[in-house]
């Protein structure tokens, strides 16, 4: 299970790196709901995010959010500082992101802090930063869920106030994801019962990724127009090669006005056989051969014949027919 969850987290990241850019050590606001909800299943930040984000992470928690946290914690009689918190990491873990929304940049609702962070715009929702917003359901949903659960009519107004507050929260936390799903390219991150869950792409990252996937076949096309001016030139450089074979061939026609000559000069060059008989003496196999070509124009005068034979009305005019006639009976003596 945990091996296939990994697998779809990993491909869920390598589709955010192509569509929106996304690179490692990938940036992870973390509110304090989700700071909450580590604590309390005991988890590790960095390791928990690492693997559910399958890279390298550095987790950023926004002023706001610290504000939010500090604001609940009840103060040190001694410093009349808030107590800080167990859920809150050492900033060597968790370094703070500095935000400012108004002049004095004091802190402002932790929702509308993470919000404008992801989308720094508000004309046209993109998450420039690449942020991934790290969320959970707040401690008092769960409370309100437990007791809920446990069906108890007689809790009475006290329990009624908690369902109310963790309604509040819930909804707070719902609102959140929901903003965020709204902007494209925002992966989401949240913990449901223990586990750390990656969200999949929301419809208008979904919406983003199809174009680019689009886009992507357009710049496939582009690149096989490139392909192919590479083939051109990959074509010139062999047709300079074609270009040396050609010229080999040359040879060969070379051999084969050899051969006309040959055929043409044949007396002669038997004559000049003749007159050289210590090579003819010296090789018997060459004897052999120019026996055989001496025996192979006898089939192609034979052909003619009969081509004469049949084609006698035809080529009545021809006057080689007698010619050939005459060769044949050259070649019979
Ligand atoms: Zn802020």
């Amino acid at each position: 299970m945990r091996a296939k969850r990994s697998k779809k987290y990993r491909k869920l990241m390598h589709q955010y790196e192509l569509t929106f850019g996304f690179r490692e050590p990938y940036q992870v606001l973390v509110d304090s709901n989700f700071l909450h909800a580590v604590h309390s299943f005991k988890m590790d930040l960095i390791p928990a995010l690492e693997r559910t984000l399958q890279g390298k992470v550095k987790p950023l928690l926004t002023k706001c959010s610290l504000e939010a946290m500090m604001t609940s914690q009840p103060l040190n009689p001694r410093t009349n500082n808030p107590i800080r918190p167990e859920h809150l990491p050492p900033p060597t873990i968790l370094p703070l992101r500095h935000c400012s929304h108004n002049e004095d940049s004091t802190p402002i609702d932790e929702t509308a802090c993470l919000l404008s962070l992801l989308s720094p715009s508000t004309d046209v929702k993109r998450n420039k930063e690449h942020y991934i917003l790290a969320t959970a359901d707040p401690p008092g949903a769960e409370k309100a869920a437990n007791s809920s659960a446990n069906t108890n009519s007689s809790a009475g107004k006290k329990r009624k106030r908690g369902v109310d507050e963790g309604e509040v929260a819930l909804q707070q936390s719902r609102s959140l994801r929901r903003a965020a799903r709204a902007i494209p390219g925002v992966p989401i991150i949240y913990v449901k019962r223990s586990v750390m869950v990656l969200e999949p792409m929301s419809m208008p990252s979904e919406d983003i990724r199809d174009d680019v996937e689009k886009g992507k076949f357009r710049v496939g096309l582009n690149d096989e127009a490139l392909k192919k001016k590479r083939d051109a030139t990959g074509d010139a450089n062999k047709k300079k090669k074609p270009l040396k074979k050609a010229k080999g061939p040359n040879p060969l026609s070379v051999k084969k006005p050899k051969k006309r000559v040959a055929e043409k000069a044949g007396p002669t060059k038997q004559e000049k056989l003749s007159k050289q008989p210590p090579n003819d003496g010296g090789d018997e196999g060459q004897e052999r051969p120019e026996g055989g070509d001496s025996a192979a124009p006898k089939p192609k005068r034979r052909r003619r014949h009969n081509k004469g034979a049949k084609k006698d009305g035809d080529d009545g005019d021809h006057a080689p027919s007698t010619g050939a006639e005459g060769a044949a009976s050259a070649d019979m003596n």
